[in-house]
């Protein structure tokens, strides 16, 4: 089949590549002029390695990624230090940390020579034909998937838009210096009134962190670095270390948004949703690449399993495969948040006593269902 994928991020790049290694002539238009990702770090769990796996790009991923996190002690903590909760070992086991950029780049190594088209904004048909105007000459294919991420044109092209939705907080990451900081055996995430703050190992020595605060959209600080300092500043060790221990300009912040609602279908005729641009959720259970992942992989296997089947019937199992699922992931990524950032005296202690209450094994249960990948079946 002739593919065209819109949008090079992790959705669209392994959606290319294992839709590529199924003999598919795919095209990947990207409208930046260099496809890169944001310095940031990514975690990716247990059901983002198995849909890897499916198409046979588990273990090149693994290759460049941490695996320690389920060796040190991780869960929640209060900005003294105290922990609120320990979360059981197995839940986080699959658990691979990596450097986004990393991960980008050996994404793109994967595709074929000429792959990859870039400052090449697409615009896809309205009514969900399989044509795609770059810079207004029109392609046409067999089938169009849109991982044209969070503020997708494609979704509000096809009628497919509900708006999106300010979390209410922004968020600061980094990437400290190789060495620089020592994670004393824990890597958690510490929740204080209105902000929170994650630790994350990366490969070689390096360390991944996120910093939250509530505040209105669209703020701006005159040097971030200082104010994430600011912010964290008397935070338990190695909250301080790790913002000092990385350089001004490896400091990014974004306001945090999800959809407003999901989309009722992840497509129309021939041109389908895929990543962010179909399911934008908040990231506070670090799913949000790991879904775009089980998008590009379930479509690859609906299409690689049943290709005497109408192109039809399978594009409506993919939506309804993927729909349900992100759904629940996209809601229980908003009830985490506002736990995560809740603020003020009194919803911080009743917060914290309930995290304290809850059992270690419910948290693992829940867990396992957001942490397991079913292959799809027709
Ligand atoms: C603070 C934060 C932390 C996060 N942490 C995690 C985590 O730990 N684990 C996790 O799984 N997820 C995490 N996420 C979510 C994750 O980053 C996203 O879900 C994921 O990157 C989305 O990938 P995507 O490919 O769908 O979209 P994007 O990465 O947004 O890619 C879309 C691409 O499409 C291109 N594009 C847009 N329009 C067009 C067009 N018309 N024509 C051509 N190209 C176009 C864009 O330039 C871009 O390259 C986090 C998100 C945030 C904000």
């Amino acid at each position: 089949m002739r593919i065209a994928v819109i949008g090079a991020g992790i959705a669209g790049l392994v959606a290319a590549a294992s839709l590529q290694r199924d003999g598919h002539d795919v095209t990947v238009y990207e409208q930046r002029e260099e496809p890169n990702a944001d310095g940031a770090g990514l975690t990716l769990f247990g059901n983002a390695f198995a849909a890897l796996d499916a198409v046979g790009l588990g273990d090149t991923v693994r290759a460049i990624s941490d695996n320690t996190l389920p060796t040190l002690r991780t869960g929640q903590r209060t900005p003294d230090g105290t922990w609120l909760t320990t979360i059981p070992a197995q839940t986080v086991g699959q658990l691979h940390s990596l450097h986004r950029i990393t991960l980008h780049e050996t994404l793109l190594s994967l595709l074929e020579p000429g792959t990859l088209h870039t400052s090449a904004p697409a615009v896809v048909s309205a009514d969900g034909r399989a044509i795609v105007h770059v810079a207004g000459t029109p392609e046409t294919f067999d089938l169009v998937l849109a991982a044209d991420g969070l503020r997708s044109r494609t979704r509000q092209r096809l009628g497919l838009d509900a708006g999106l939705r300010y979390s209410g907080y922004t968020a600061w990451r980094g990437v400290t210096q190789p060495g620089s900081v020592d994670l004393a055996g824990a890597a958690a995430e510490t929740w204080g009134s209105g902000s929170i703050f994650g630790i994350v190992p990366l490969p070689e020595g390096q360390m991944y962190w996120f910093g939250t605060l509530n505040q209105p959209a669209g703020k701006r600080f005159a040097d971030e670095p200082a104010a994430a300092a600011e912010a964290f500043a008397a935070w338990h060790h190695p909250i301080p270390e790790a913002i000092a221990a990385t350089a001004p300009e490896a400091v990014i912040r974004h306001d945090i948004y999800d959809l407003e609602e999901l989309p009722k279908t992840f497509g129309r005729g021939r041109t389908v949703l895929l990543g962010d641009a179909a399911h934008a959720m908040l990231p506070n259970l670090g799913q949000g690449a790991g879904q775009g992942i089980e998008d590009a992989v379930t479509l690859s296997l609906l299409l690689r399993s049943n290709r005497n089947q109408p192109l039809g019937r399978i594009l409506a199992r993919y939506s309804a495969i993927r729909r349900r699922r992100t759904l629940t992931l996209w809601r229980q990524s908003r009830l985490m948040a506002r736990m995560a950032q809740a603020s003020g005296p009194i919803a911080t202690r009743g917060r914290n006593l309930g995290m304290r209450l809850v059992p270690p094994h419910l948290i693992a249960s829940t867990s396992q269902r957001f942490h397991q990948w079913d292959a799809p079946v027709l």
